[in-house]
């Protein structure tokens, strides 16, 4: 019992030291960004990003070990120091010391060289140029294998070969095309291009001290964990941040352009919505002109209806009217209302002595004469002819015939052309409650020829 007891015992104890999170120690390029740099003592980059998935999925625990360069790294992990490498590629020199898991980010290489060179056809294609690669590459094992002609320039660093490259002190340099791209934007490395593909590829892997190589089987099958959507995350980082040391006028060019451009727009419209309104203001304008021109004309031709165009009096048709308001109101008011017919007496005869124009001048005399006489009240006209006519509202036999009379009188005196007086004979008629237009016109016609025939220049009033 006791033995079972000791043998469950040291059975959890064992079990409780696997399940435990194991330490170690990693190590890491700190000159290959954006795969692996270091920045303010901290481990960055995408091997930061994967040894993190990783860390979470296997539930090792794992020190950062800073070293200064990719080759005093890779004697760390040679003498011990260093367990783990996050992102490196196989080479059988390498697999001395180290195993490998399977690879989980591919990455081309490329090849630079000034932005002068010509494009190289593959690394087999070169041959009396310089070829730069960074030391302790696994690159330098492969291009000793397969090109061991060629002129290999080791440098420390990435950076290190594309500035010799940029500077014209290297042909050529083979480098991973996303650290070179970082680099070459990061440093604004401008009087380089890429010139060729190198045919040996990235395939990056965990990489374990063998003292650790129990430790593959569990990172394989955490790599095999990784999503899609893990990969994207770091394959974004990889996109190189540009660091702006110069002002870029560009887009305030940009900005300014398309300002002014919509200035122009903006003024150009606003020129031709002013230029139509001016337009359509001009056209109101001459349309209201119109319209006051018109509204005289309409007037003027109200007026020609009514009025004697030689005497400027009213004529026959507009006194028709007044004759039947004065008919309407005697008969609602019995109101009284005198007519009074007037008829130049021998105008013929004048005519034929003086001619037509001076007994036109006569009868343009006589209407103001008329005019001067009647009150406001009456309603004078041209009846035709030489003939007018006198409608006195609210007026008695008596005053019509002072009316008459004043007329008369001043007719006589009136200044005209010729030496001769000027009379006329009267009838005057007082309007009837039973009275038409034609019985009162025939009433005041009546007294007319009356009064012609006692000899004109007479006034005589019709009798019931
Ligand atoms: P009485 O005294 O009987 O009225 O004689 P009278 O000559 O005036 O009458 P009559 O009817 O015979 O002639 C009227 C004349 O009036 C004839 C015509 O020459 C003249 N007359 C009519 N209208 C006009 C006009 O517009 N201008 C001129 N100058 N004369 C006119
Ligand atoms: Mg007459
Ligand atoms: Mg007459």
């Amino acid at each position: 019992m006791l033995v079972l007891r000791l043998m469950l015992f040291t059975t959890l104890l064992a079990y409780s030291a696997i399940a435990k999170a194991q330490s170690l120690t990693y190590c890491i390029d700190p000159n290959w960004a954006p795969y692996e740099y270091i920045e303010a003592e901290q481990h960055k980059g995408i091997s930061a990003y994967y040894l993190k998935r990783i860390s979470e999925l296997t539930n090792l625990q794992l020190t950062f070990l800073k070293t200064d360069s990719w080759q005093e790294s890779l004697s760390a992990i040679e003498n011990g120091h260093c367990d783990i490498t996050p992102l490196l590629n196989y080479s059988e020199s390498r697999a001395k010391t180290i195993s490998f898991s399977k690879p989980y980010f591919y990455a081309p290489n490329v090849i630079f060289a000034h932005y002068q060179h010509q494009l190289v056809a593959g690394l087999s294609k070169v041959s009396d140029e310089s070829i730069g690669v960074v030391k302790g590459y696994r690159l330098v094992d492969y291009l000793k294998g397969h090109y061991p002609e060629a002129d290999l320039v080791q440098v420390n660093s990435e950076l290190d070969g594309l500035t010799r490259v940029n500077n014209q002190k290297l042909d050529l340099f083979v480098s991973s095309f996303y650290a070179a791209n970082y680099l070459i934007h990061q440093h604004n490395l401008t009087n380089m291009r890429i010139v060729g593909i190198a045919e040996v590829k990235d395939q990056l892997r965990f990489g374990v001290r063998h003292a650790h190589k129990d430790l593959i089987p569990r990172l394989n099958a955490s790599i095999e964990k990784l999503s899609h959507e893990d990969h994207h995350k770091a394959f974004i980082m990889l996109e190189p941040v540009k660091v702006i040391t110069q002002t870029n006028y560009s887009l305030a060019w940009e900005i300014a352009a398309i300002g002014s451009l919509l200035l122009v727009i903006l003024a150009s419209r606003h020129y031709y919505s002013l230029k139509q309104r001016k337009a359509l203001a001009r056209k109101n304008s001459a349309l209201e002109r119109l319209h006051r021109a018109l509204e005289k004309k309409n007037k003027q031709l109200e007026e020609l209806a009514v009025k004697d165009h030689l005497t400027q009096l009213h004529n026959r048709s507009y006194l028709s009217g007044k004759v039947a308001e004065c008919i309407n109101s005697k008969k609602r008011y019995k109101t009284e209302c005198c007519l009074l017919l007037i008829d130049i007496d021998d105008f013929k005869q004048f005519n034929d002595s003086y001619g037509h124009q001076i007994g036109d001048d006569v009868l343009v005399t006589l209407a103001r004469t008329l005019e001067l006489c009647a009150r406001e009240t009456d309603f004078t006209a041209r009846w035709g002819g030489e003939e007018f006519v006198i409608i006195c509202p609210e007026t008695n036999l008596h005053d019509a015939l002072h009316l008459a009379n004043r007329f008369r009188e001043a007719l006589a005196t009136a200044e005209h052309a010729c030496a001769d007086p000027i009379t006329c004979s009267i009838g005057i008629a007082e309007l009837g409650y039973d009275d038409s237009q034609e019985s009162w016109f025939t009433s005041a016609d009546n007294a007319l020829y009356r009064a012609k025939g006692s000899g004109k220049d007479k006034v005589s009033i019709a009798s019931d």
